[in-house]
């Protein structure tokens, strides 16, 4: 309840910050650009920036230092996860340049077991609490979808004919003749035509969502790689449940987005396919901000429909809807003024 009443408050918006651990790859660690300042009302809430030798200081819901564990990251979600059994309607969304950790934090390394990210955790917790309220009457349905928006074009992630190694810059349309179009239904939900929906209520179709999921995620690190930086990735769980004692009924929703890289278009070179390609995205996130920031100041005009994922997530947010917002920041010095961009844009949200 507690919980709950602090959601409200906040205008359903959170922001919680993660920093990711410097990799080998990132070259020497000259001058630390990250500290966490230990005061008592801004202990594990609070993080500094240092560029140039000036200090900018944010407080956000939590801050994750580079040591937190994805199970360390799940714990803090988990009952927001799960409200969306409750029938609630949840969007968890990471922001923040390539490279910065969103597809760790929402995915992970799935092949190793404590790296797994939120996505899989999520499911498994789901399903577990599901068994377990079966006891009280609980009957209940989940099914998945997994889509990327990549240029306003949608792309079906969990489709089974989608040939892996075809030109990934070539819409899917132009191949299958799927339209995947974004619709509102009669009860305010939004679907997307000829989008494949997987029906996850035993723990092998959650495996095999899983691998399939898994599977279209190293494509995007090997021949996709910069295809998925500018892509938003978007996986739903809907979950309808009824209780046959008292047939109470709920209809909650699950959203894990992963969102496109937010770097800035370096000032010179791109033209063309390119340059468009990096206005669509630049276009498509200041879309999700414009939405989010109207949402926090309970504006009337809230402009959903300027952009595909916005139309897409309209049911979802907004309302009694709980939204989540991760910031992903690289602890990189060369990466230090493209932190402070997202930490400023995190700040204006929360
Ligand atoms: P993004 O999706 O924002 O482009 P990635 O999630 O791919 O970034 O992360 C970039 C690299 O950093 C990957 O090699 C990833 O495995 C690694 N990484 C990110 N966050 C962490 C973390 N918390 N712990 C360990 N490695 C991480
Ligand atoms: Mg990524």
């Amino acid at each position: 309840r507690l919980h709950n009443t602090i959601l409200e408050l906040k205008g359903n918006i959170r922001v919680f910050c993660r920093v990711r651990p410097l990799l080998p790859d990132d070259g020497a660690a000259e001058g630390v650009v990250v500290s966490y300042p230990t005061s008592m009302e801004s202990l594990g809430r609070g993080i500094d920036l240092i560029q140039n030798g000036q200090k900018y200081p944010f407080t956000f819901d939590k801050v994750f230092n580079p040591e937190a564990s994805q199970q360390d990251v799940f714990v803090e979600i988990s009952q927001l996860v799960q409200s969306a059994l409750d029938g609630y309607k949840v969007c968890i969304f990471a922001y923040g340049q390539t490279g910065s950790g969103k597809t760790y934090t929402m995915m992970g390394r799935p092949e190793a077991p404590e790296q797994k990210g939120l996505i899989p955790r999520s499911l498994e917790q789901i399903f577990q609490i599901s068994q377990s309220l079966q006891a009280q009457g609980w009957k209940y349905k989940m099914q998945a979808s997994m889509l990327e928006i990549y240029n306003e074009t949608i792309r079906d992630l969990l489709s089974t004919n989608r040939s892996i190694g075809s030109d990934p810059t070539r819409p899917e349309s132009a191949v299958s003749g799927k339209q995947y179009t974004i619709k509102h239904d009669a009860n305010g939900n939004t679907y997307v035509s000829d989008l494949t929906i997987v029906d996850v209520s035993t723990i092998t179709e959650i495996s095999s969502l899983l691998r399939q999921a898994a599977q279209s995620r190293s494509v995007g690190r090997t021949q996709m790689n910069e295809q998925s930086s500018r892509s938003h990735m978007v996986f739903t769980l809907r979950i309808s449940g009824i209780n046959e004692g008292t047939e109470q009924q709920v209809q909650g929703v699950l959203n894990l987005i992963d969102l496109a890289g937010s770097e800035r278009l370096s000032k010179s070179g791109a033209t063309g396919d390119r340059l468009r390609e990096t206005q669509a995205i630049n276009k498509s996130l200041s879309c999700l901000s414009d939405v989010i920031f109207a949402l926090a100041k309970k504006e009337d005009h809230v402009p959903f429909r300027n952009s595909k994922l916005t139309y897409l997530l309209q049911p979802c947010l907004g309302g009694d809807s709980k939204t989540l917002m991760f910031v992903n920041v690289s602890p990189e010095p060369s990466s230090v003024g493209e932190s402070l961009c997202s930490l400023r844009f995190a700040a204006r949200v929360n």
